[in-house]
């Protein structure tokens, strides 16, 4: 136990706070960390990892399905949820203790408390009432999903926090919001066979993303049943005995037995104390702080969603290991946001990397566009009605691959792969010298000659 007097206090023990207080700790700082809920954070307890659970679970069935063209008889293929939701809970458990034992072995003191800031140096532990003096102050809080204007019935609604924890599937839902958590839970509310309508008060799902990417998704998920309502928002939610009666901004009602938000996530920063000492919040809600994660308070640092910058677990765990080595191993490490690869686990699954063609046209004098679309090998024998998508952004005046696109099978994966070429600067040159892996789908990305699009500085104007 490191007392009240210790050189690194970490309020929040989620993806970027226990690598933050293991790496302190490892470099010979007295560590103590406070956790509110669970050891984990929203990543392994109610994020990441219990949705990429669920992810496999909904995939089961078309695979049960394509297999009939590859010669196999699947008898009357069923699905128990509880079964599901209690296995997916036992694991989320283990991996909760494998943090709590990590924190253990590092001699990092967990506290089970919320804890509050009360000055620069001071932390206030409500669990006890005890007052804690720290060198340095982490703010690790994260995100909650934010519900939205106080909408007529919005206390029937659940967030993505719930819908890990329903008690059987629902046979029909209504999810509102259009970015990435939304599309992975209609892909894995229908592929476990609920009735899905996804709507989005925006054109177009995935905002962000490059548009042949979300068209191309869009698409595909309309292919596989889900109801993609767009340029709507949800009115009101009415309980109709054991149902609910949504109600869309044009009057239009869907009738369900669950509805969902999930239309953004905001930095827990309520009630944080911070006020107090005047840490600045940024305009877009997170804690403001320069590339070393140092707030505008100088013994206060923030990392992960709560400071808004990239909100994805390897990012903040990035964050929180350089804010180690910068303020206790002698060794002041930035964090480069620039090219971080990302997935979406939707059905097909999506990775992105670099610039969108959208941004690509705005920021670069030359640009050239390569894109295919074709029917994956496995789908020709089992029927499936699906494609996959690739592009490849090409910087004109350099050759340097700016942007790679994947709408697919494994796009998560391949993208990881394509990011260190990416990240490392390849340019084009390097990609069609790079001999194809036959007969893969992500050949494709190495044997793309023919360009769709060029964009001269002029064509761009
Ligand atoms: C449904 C869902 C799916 C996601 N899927 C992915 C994915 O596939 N890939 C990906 O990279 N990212 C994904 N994310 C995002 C990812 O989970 C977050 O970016 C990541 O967890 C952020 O880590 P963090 O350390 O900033 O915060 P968190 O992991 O949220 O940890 C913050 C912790 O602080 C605690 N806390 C808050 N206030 C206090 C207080 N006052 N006192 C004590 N404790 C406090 C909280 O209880 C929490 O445990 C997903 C998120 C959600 C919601």
């Amino acid at each position: 136990m490191a007392g009240n007097n210790v050189d690194l206090f970490v309020i929040g023990a989620g993806s970027g706070g226990v690598r933050a207080a293991r790496v302190a700790a490892s470099h010979g700082a007295r560590v103590m960390i406070a956790e509110e809920h669970r050891v984990g954070g929203t990543c392994v307890i109610r994020g990441c990892v219990p949705k990429k659970l669920l992810v496999y679970a909904s995939r089961f069935g078309h695979e049960f399905e394509d297999a009939a063209g590859y010669g196999w008889t699947v008898p009357d293929a069923t699905f128990h949820w509880p079964s599901l939701i209690a296995n997916k809970d036992r694991e989320i458990a283990r991996l909760e203790a494998a943090y709590t034992n990590t924190l253990e072995r590092y001699n990092v003191s967990l506290v089970k408390s919320r804890a509050v800031v009360e000055g620069a140096h001071t932390v206030h532990l409500l669990s006890n009432e005890a007052t804690v003096h720290a060198e340095t102050i982490l703010i690790a809080t994260g995100a909650w999903p934010h519900m939205g204007p106080d909408i007529p019935g919005r206390e029937h609604v659940i967030s993505s926090n719930e819908a890990f924890h329903l008690e059987e599937l629902p046979r029909r839902i209504v999810i509102q919001g259009g970015g990435y958590i939304a599309v992975e839970f209609a892909c894995i509310f229908a592929g476990l066979g609920s009735e899905v309508t996804l709507v989005y008060r925006g054109e177009n799902i995935l905002r962000g993303f490059d548009d042949d990417v979300r068209e191309h998704l869009r698409n595909e998920m309309r292919n596989r049943g889900i109801t993609v309502t767009c340029g709507h928002t949800v009115a009101a939610v009415e309980k109709s005995g054991d149902e609910f009666v949504t109600r869309l901004s044009d009057r239009s009602t869907v009738i369900s037995d669950k509805v969902m938000f999930a239309i953004g996530r905001r930095p827990n920063v309520m009630g944080l104390g911070l006020d107090k000492i005047h840490v600045k919040i940024h305009a877009h809600g997170g804690i403001e702080v320069d590339e070393y994660s140092r707030s505008s308070v100088p013994s206060v640092y923030a990392i992960g969603d709560v400071t808004n910058r990239v909100n994805l677990t390897p990012v903040a765990i990035r964050e929180g290991h350089a804010f180690a080595d910068t303020v206790f191993g002698g060794k002041p490490t930035p964090v480069d946001h620039t090219n971080v690869p990302t997935a979406v686990f939707s059905e097909p699954e999506v990775g992105v990397i670099g610039l969108t063609e959208t941004q690509a046209r705005e920021r670069l004098v030359r640009l050239d566009v390569y894109k295919t679309t074709f029917r994956p090998m496995k789908a020709t024998l089992s029927g499936r009605d699906t494609r996959s998508f690739m592009k490849l952004l090409v910087d004109g005046a350099t050759d340097r691959v700016v942007g790679c696109h994947i709408v697919g099978p494994d796009a998560g994966e391949l993208i990881q792969v394509v990011g260190i070429a990416v990240k490392m600067g390849a340019t084009k040159a390097d990609f069609d010298a790079t001999m194809a892996v036959h007969p893969t789908a992500a050949e494709e990305l190495v044997t793309l000659r023919e360009k769709a699009m060029s964009y001269g500085r002029a064509a761009a104007e």
